[in-house]
């Protein structure tokens, strides 16, 4: 076994029902074990990916903006066609004006060319950053929303945009629009969960997810303990799905993670899960 080496664009979203499940864990040594690989750190809220990758350089930093409508009092005869045709409900009308819930506007550009009287304008607002590491032959990608700023998903795109060769997107927890957004173009989803009933209910939020999707999938089985394990796997076996891999629960592994390493590149039995893990995927088709 050695390390995979991939020609063409491959992007593999990596997701968990919650936080603490091990997704960036295995984001990052899956990305490690692959050749010019991209890491996508899509965990916009808590981006922290890039630490693992020691020694990493950075090399651009560019910050994201969004565009939100403004209102020019003095332009508006009140005619209530912006606030008729937001679909997201981002727009009140009170007072016989326009009023913006900032929060909720997606950014359509909508509203603007509704208005005959030129009396909206879009201004930039900014929500965030994407930070652009080079590691080796890694490219390694960390979208940092701002805080305060209620949705991810226009910063996600972004980071999404940063895809070269084989990428690992490192997705939010969860089954919301982030998610969701992160997910976009993914060709084969891993499910990282833990062998509890607890993340048996959330791991299955998130089946419903990558099926509604229709993207391909299988599942990462972390802190491996075999007396518990059938939680997971019985599931698994009844959904008729791939067990790509199972991580021991080992203290080692936990103590070099929460230190910032790489279990791929400090320990060699993990080492060897994470390049058969991307032997397998190449087996299965997913990274040829
Ligand atoms: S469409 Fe233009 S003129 Fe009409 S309410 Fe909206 S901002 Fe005012
Ligand atoms: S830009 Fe789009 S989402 Fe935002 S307020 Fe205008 S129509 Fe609504």
């Amino acid at each position: 076994m050695g390390i995979i080496t991939v020609n063409k664009m491959k992007k593999i979203a990596v997701l968990s029902g919650k936080g603490g499940s091990g997704k960036t864990f295995v984001s990052t040594n899956l990305s490690n074990v692959i050749h010019s690989s991209t890491y996508l750190d899509c965990d916009v809220e808590e981006p922290n990916g890039y630490i693992f990758f020691e020694n990493n350089k950075l090399i651009a930093n560019n910050t994201v903006y969004r565009e939100i409508p403004t209102f020019d009092e003095e332009k508006c005869v009140g005619c209530r066609k912006c606030v008729d045709f937001c679909k997201f409900s981002a727009l009140a009308f009170i007072g016989n004006k326009p009023l913006l819930f900032d929060e909720v506007c997606h950014s359509c550009g909508g509203c603007e060319l509704v208005c005959e009287y030129g009396a909206i304008k879009n201004k930039k607002v900014d929500i965030g950053n994407i930070e652009i590491y080079e590691k080796g032959d890694k490219k390694i990608v960390s979208g940092k929303m701002k805080i305060g700023e209620a949705s991810a998903v226009n910063l996600i795109s972004e980071v999404l945009d940063q895809a070269r060769g084989t990428t690992i997107v490192d997705c939010p927890p969860g089954s919301a629009c982030s998610t969701m957004e992160a997910i976009k173009g993914a060709e084969f989803c891993i499910l990282v969960t833990e062998p509890t009933i607890f993340s048996l209910h959330n791991i299955q939020m998130i089946v419903e997810l990558v099926e509604l999707f229709n993207i391909p999938y299988g599942f990462v089985l972390n802190k491996s303990d075999e007396s518990i394990d059938y939680i997971i796997e019985d599931y698994i076996n009844s959904i008729d799905k791939p067990l790509l891999a199972k991580i021991p629960f080992s203290k080692d592994i936990a103590t070099q993670t929460a230190n910032g390493k790489l279990v791929s590149d400090n320990d060699p039995i993990a080492r060897d899960i994470f390049v058969s893990l991307a032997d397998d995927l190449e087996r299965k088709g997913i990274l040829k």
